[in-house]
């Protein structure tokens, strides 16, 4: 039995040993090449980055043909300010974010960044100006270290610990064997859902890019981390536009615009107070969140008390 069992228990390992380089491999293309629809001109020249404000331009996008998703969009992020774009599950918003990295192309209208059509720029020249932390974020199967230097690899290890710092990280590495050595991944370190989200905002603060998306980016942490996280980010001085998806409302209330999306259009758009003044769908969806989390805080209180 035992000799039967080692050479198949050997296969097993060989087996997941391949189907992690798979994975890695997969990921490594996920990352650098994700479906980019657009054959790139080989002299398309380079973005130019001047303030670094957004546009959308009626845009139209479908995944598939038959299934409209963006339908019409259009609107600024200027350099310098906040646009928050907020809507139910499923209304667009990542997808909108995917436009701007070029991972698809509208099938009609233009995405603009200080005035260049992204879909005419050398796509590195674009991805240098672009940073996201996300919902979902995928790491490298390699150190700490490796994973937040990938956002500015010529960074100084004062550079990368500030922004480890600001993320919220640091003190969670340090007391990880190995530290920023630690590995993550399949055979290392396994982060939860809020470890990797801010591994990702500390990738993206030592970026610092001239446009900054933040795509559910806190959506996984604790609401005392959330906040502190999100105070840096507002005190962050930004030169070019930041565009924050949320769901939890209560994160972008300071937003200078918010654009609320559903079904693929802007159905709202105007700051916090005017939204709420409205009595429409933000103010409904205002008032349901906080009754939601006061009732989560009576919740919290009465397991407290004994
Ligand atoms: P949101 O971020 O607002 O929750 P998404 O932009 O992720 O919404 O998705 C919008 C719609 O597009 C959803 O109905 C989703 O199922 C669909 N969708 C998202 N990604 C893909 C994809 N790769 N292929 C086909 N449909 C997709
Ligand atoms: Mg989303």
């Amino acid at each position: 039995m035992i000799q039967l069992y080692q050479p198949l228990n050997f296969m097993g390992m060989v087996y997941r040993e391949i189907k992690q380089a798979l994975i890695d491999i997969s990921m490594m293309f996920d990352i650098l090449k994700q479906p980019n629809e657009i054959a790139e001109a080989p002299d398309a020249p380079a973005l130019v980055v001047r303030a670094g404000s957004l546009r959308f331009d009626d845009v139209h996008f479908a995944y598939d043909p038959a299934r409209p998703i963006l339908r019409g969009l259009s609107f600024e992020a200027p350099a310098g300010k906040t646009l928050a774009l907020v809507g139910p599950s499923g209304a667009g918003k990542s997808t909108i974010s995917r436009l701007i990295f070029r991972f698809y192309q509208p099938q009609r209208g233009r995405i603009l960044i200080d005035g260049q059509d992204i879909s005419k720029v050398s796509l590195e020249s674009l991805r240098a100006c672009l940073g996201m932390a996300a919902q979902d974020n995928v790491l490298f199967n390699d150190t700490i270290r490796y994973n937040i230097l990938y956002g500015r690899p010529e960074a100084s290890e004062e550079e990368m610990r500030a922004a480890a710092a600001l993320a919220r990280i640091d003190k969670f590495v340090e007391l990880a064997p190995g530290g920023y050595e630690a590995q993550v991944g399949e055979r290392g370190l396994k982060l939860s859902g809020g470890e990797k989200q801010r591994v990702a905002i500390a990738r993206t603060l030592l970026k610092n890019p001239s446009i900054l998306v933040l795509d559910e980016a806190t959506s996984a942490l604790d609401t005392l981390t959330e906040r502190e996280i999100q105070e840096t980010l507002e005190d962050l001085p930004r030169k070019g536009a930041t565009i924050v998806i949320a769901h939890r409302l209560s994160t972008i209330v300071k937003a200078d615009e918010i654009l609320v999306i559903d079904q693929g259009a802007i159905v709202e758009r105007g700051d916090h107070a005017t939204l709420l003044a409205q009595g429409g769908v933000y103010a409904a969806l205002w008032n349901r969140q906080r009754a939601e989390q006061q009732a989560a805080a009576h919740a919290e209180l009465e397991t407290e008390t004994p």
